[in-house]
């Protein structure tokens, strides 16, 4: 995508779960090469709007357009295969393999044809493109040195670098990272927002869903701020900081 184009135009989508409203109506759009940042308390319906534009969740109403097309309805793997890449709260690994083999396998099952019955029958040429791929994307996030080592005994922190490699396998124009920060040591948090930055000198753009406001602020472009399913402010860093709308709600002061 050419930056500044209208990437990710999410208009009016709204979640109810049986009498609650989920999400309320919300809209935004992302231009190509832009980090926005999604912000707001617990239950304010963060993941339920990623799980809305990414296709695991159905919109009650609304309608989601990426690159200009209608995504809304689609099944969240042709989404996928048409550039959206995610990232989940609760990192999903298996500990027994290397970091290495779960980005390839990562970075297969997100792709079209990616069944765990499939990659047992995959020849010689496409395993090794595979294993190619994933070793091309831990380089980029820094994480060559620990590419041969069990991804249980990985720290958070490289986990979760673990994962953004994985959703950058099916080479995405949009990543989309829920929490990334979530539960990190300053240090690693710092070493996420330096390959988050990296990522967007490279031209990727991102949407990130994330509770620390530190974290958000250094990083992204713009901001929606959501409370109770609704969004009640959208805005640069210093704007979103100086709007006594959000100091009230989010901030408490
Ligand atoms: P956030 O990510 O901002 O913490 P969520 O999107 O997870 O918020 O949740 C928003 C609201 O929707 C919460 O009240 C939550 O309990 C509710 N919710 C989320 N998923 C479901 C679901 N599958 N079924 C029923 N309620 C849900
Ligand atoms: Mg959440």
């Amino acid at each position: 995508p050419q930056r500044g184009e209208a990437l990710l135009q999410v208009d009016a989508v709204r979640k109810e779960f049986g009498g609650l409203v989920a999400v309320n109506d919300v809209s935004f759009e992302i231009r190509a090469g832009d980090i926005m940042g999604l912000i707001g308390p617990n239950g304010a319906g963060k993941s339920t709007t990623f799980n809305l534009v990414t296709g695991v969740l159905p919109l009650t109403r609304g309608a989601v357009r990426f690159r200009g097309e209608a995504v809304g309805g689609l099944p969240s793997r042709e989404i996928a295969r048409r550039g959206m890449s995610r990232t989940f709260q609760h990192v999903k690994m298996i500990p027994e393999m290397t970091v290495l083999e779960n980005v390839a396998l990562g970075g297969y099952l997100r792709s079209s044809s990616g069944t765990v019955k499939a990659m047992l029958r995959l020849d010689r040429a496409e395993e090794k493109r595979l294993f190619a791929e994933a070793e091309a994307q831990l380089k980029r996030i820094g994480m060559a040195e620990q590419m041969h080592e069990l991804a249980g005994n990985l720290a958070l922190g490289p986990q979760r670098l673990m994962e953004i490699a994985r959703a950058l396998c099916t080479d995405p124009a949009l990543l989309l990272l829920d929490e990334p920060a979530a539960g990190l040591r300053h240090k690693e948090k710092q070493a996420l927002a330096e390959v988050l930055r990296q990522l967007k000198r490279e031209g990727m753009s991102i949407l990130l869903v994330e509770h620390d406001m530190d974290f958000v602020m250094g990083l992204v472009d713009r901001i929606v701020v959501m409370e109770f399913g609704t969004k009640l402010i959208e805005g640069t860093p210093a704007e979103v900081q100086a709007s006594p709308v959000v100091r009230a709600a989010y901030l408490g002061t």
